[in-house]
């Protein structure tokens, strides 16, 4: 066997799943131009469990709507799954989108339809047949805790059982990568922590990294490595 065929051979898990290199970011234009991300460097491996943490207004959304493919990059590298997104075209981006999971404070389920309807929503682009589509949302649901409460509208969950049908429908994809903002802030205590306690045990089972950020300090435990973020900067603490 010749060494070429051995090199493209090379396992995937050698290449970090996020590679940030001298990353800046600006918002405005002209005179009213302002720097919000000064020159970040960050790497994140295949099952890490990284949460992001920092004052408010210092970047932290910023950042990870960048690393999210939701906002373009303008200078430095940003590298996900391998795949650099400094000029990447929208094609690139919205492929990129869809190995991701996102959960945000304000769940964003839709009000009309049920908590299984809105995970299903979610596989609607995604191309697998009914059955499996069912059995799947079934599986995710019943992992989170809900398995009674499947054909309940949002107005009759809890705001925890809220997040727990969002983590359900960002993780029902099987996506490689799940970023979470603030998955915690409009909750209490406990369901605060159940909810990361979920979503950190199923990334866990399939090997999926998770970026949280939050400023709720109740839940730092529970991450692999903790960043810090000020002004823009990731800075060690
Ligand atoms: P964090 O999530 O840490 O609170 P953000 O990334 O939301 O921080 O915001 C960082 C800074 O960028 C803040 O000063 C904020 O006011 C500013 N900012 C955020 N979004 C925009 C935008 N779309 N246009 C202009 N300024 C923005
Ligand atoms: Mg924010």
């Amino acid at each position: 066997m010749s060494s070429h065929v051995a090199s493209t051979d090379r396992p995937i898990a050698a290449q970090p799943t996020i590679a940030v290199t001298h990353l800046n970011h600006y918002y405005g234009q002209g005179n009213l131009q302002k720097q919000i991300l000064f020159d970040l460097n960050l790497r994140i491996d295949r099952g890490e469990i990284v949460i992001l943490t920092g004052p408010s207004g210092s970047g932290k959304t910023t950042l990870l709507t960048l690393i999210g493919s939701l906002r373009s990059p303008q200078t430095g590298s940003l590298q996900i799954l391998g795949q650099e997104l400094l000029h990447a075209t929208p094609a690139t981006m919205t492929l990129i989108r869809r190995r991701i999971g996102y959960i945000f404070q304000a769940h964003n389920l839709l009000n009309f339809l049920t908590a299984y309807q809105n995970v299903e929503m979610a596989l609607e682009i995604h191309d697998i047949s009914a059955t499996e589509a069912d059995r799947r949302i079934q599986d995710i649901l019943t992992a989170v805790g809900l398995a009674q409460r499947m054909h309940h509208y949002p107005s009759e969950l809890s705001g925890g059982q809220k997040q727990r049908v969002a983590i359900a429908r960002a993780l029902v994809s099987q996506p490689q990568i799940i970023l979470a903002d603030e998955p915690t802030a409009a909750l209490d205590k406990q369901s605060g922590r159940d909810v990361v306690e979920i979503m950190e045990k199923l990334a866990k089972e399939r090997g999926c990294t998770i970026l949280l950020v939050t400023h709720d300090n109740r839940i730092l435990d529970l991450a692999d490595r903790i960043l810090y973020m000020e002004d823009g900067q990731l800075v060690d603490r």
